[in-house]
């Protein structure tokens, strides 16, 4: 089969591989798409350790096509979704319904091989049914909005509540339907492309921003001057982290989201966060939440074809994920 590998930093190609084997409690998976995000461009660029050689790609939905001994709850033909976080369920942080904390996390597409091929193998328990007519594009959106889900948990938001969300990627536009789910009164949205600030006001934001004059501080604080309940950040920059919670209202809470380089640092005030008593509530990961995430997208409540721009090829993977995002992009998805 085909498999699109990672060899070195900046070195992925397309080679020729044996069909796995799924073992005992996994499934074997004719992969029908496959998100590219932007961790897999941290990975091909080194700054994220992975194996070496791996397949990428953790964001995967297919058919099952075999099974391995001891799989009753799946047959040939389902089509499922993967959690490609699959931890190891002995820990002290699995054993305490953390496992997005587990020491020992082996997430395929990374530590083992994942969706970036014709085949991937994964276990039976960390996949979800889907529906056999939802369009396979769809699936592949599970793992990014099992993320969301769990960041909408940790925010608490309250009906009413005026949320900010920084950052316009496909994650902060997911994240504007799935706070508007929670009933927030006023939904604003950060972020510097146009056309993404047009979008996220038709997936229901109330405002959108342009931070590009001045940061974004002055003119998302002109739009809620006491601040905002709920801050999720969703851009993964040192700086959008501290506006995060400069924007916070008192007794607020800001969910940290994005993914800022790991040797980055900022400085905080521990008598503002003190006095202000902000509640920071980084989410990281999707812990149990592939299922609901899943159930969402199967019923249709998310758009998430206006976040597809562009299909590609198992053979068009390396160079899109070596190259900096397109103008415009938002989702790129593999079809095998
Ligand atoms: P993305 O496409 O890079 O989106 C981030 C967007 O933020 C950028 O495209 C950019 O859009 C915008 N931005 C950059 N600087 C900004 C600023 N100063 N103010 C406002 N917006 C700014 O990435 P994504 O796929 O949507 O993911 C978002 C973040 O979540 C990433 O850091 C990703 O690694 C992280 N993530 C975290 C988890 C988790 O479990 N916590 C899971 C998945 C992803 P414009 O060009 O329009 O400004
Ligand atoms: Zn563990």
């Amino acid at each position: 089969m085909r498999a699109a590998q990672l060899f070195a930093p900046g070195e992925m190609r397309n080679i020729e591989l044996e069909r796995p084997e799924p073992g005992p409690g996994e499934v074997l998976i004719r992969v029908e798409a496959c998100g590219i995000c932007g961790s897999d461009r941290h990975m091909f660029k080194g700054e994220y350790p992975t194996a070496k050689p791996v397949t990428l790609g953790h964001e995967f939905s297919g058919i099952v096509a075999g099974l391995g001994a001891g799989v009753t709850a799946l047959s040939e033909g389902d089509r499922v979704a993967g959690d490609p976080n699959v931890p190891c369920g002995r820990c002290s942080f699995c054993r305490d319904g953390k496992p997005n904390h587990c020491t020992e996390l082996k997430p395929i597409g990374v530590m083992r091989n994942g969706g970036f091929a014709e085949y991937v193998v994964a276990p039976a328990d960390y996949l979800a049914k889907l529906p056999a007519d939802l369009n396979p594009l769809h699936g592949a959106f599970c793992e990014p909005v099992s993320c969301c889900v769990h960041a909408i948990d940790v925010a608490r938001i309250r009906p009413g509540n005026r949320v900010a969300i920084i950052g316009g990627g496909v994650i902060g536009l997911l994240m504007v339907e799935l706070v508007k789910r929670e009933g927030a009164g006023e939904i604003v949205l950060s972020t510097r492309q146009a056309a993404r600030r047009a979008l996220a006001l038709e997936l229901g934001a109330t405002h959108s921003v342009d931070p590009s004059a001045d940061g974004g501080t002055g003119v998302l604080l002109a739009l809620a001057p006491e601040g905002y309940d709920v801050v999720i950040e969703c851009a993964g920059t040192g700086e959008t982290f501290l506006q995060s919670m400069a924007i916070a209202r008192k007794g607020g809470t800001v969910v940290p989201f994005g993914v800022v380089p790991q040797d980055e640092r900022v400085m905080i005030s521990p008598f503002d966060l003190l006095t202000r008593e902000l509640r920071v509530e980084p989410a990281w990961l999707n812990p149990r939440t592939l299922n609901r995430a899943a159930e969402l997208i199967a019923s249709g409540a998310l758009s998430l074809d206006r976040l597809v721009t562009r299909t590609i090829g198992l053979g068009e993977v390396p160079a899109v994920i070596g190259a900096p995002p397109a103008p415009g992009e938002i989702k790129v998805i593999a079809v095998p």
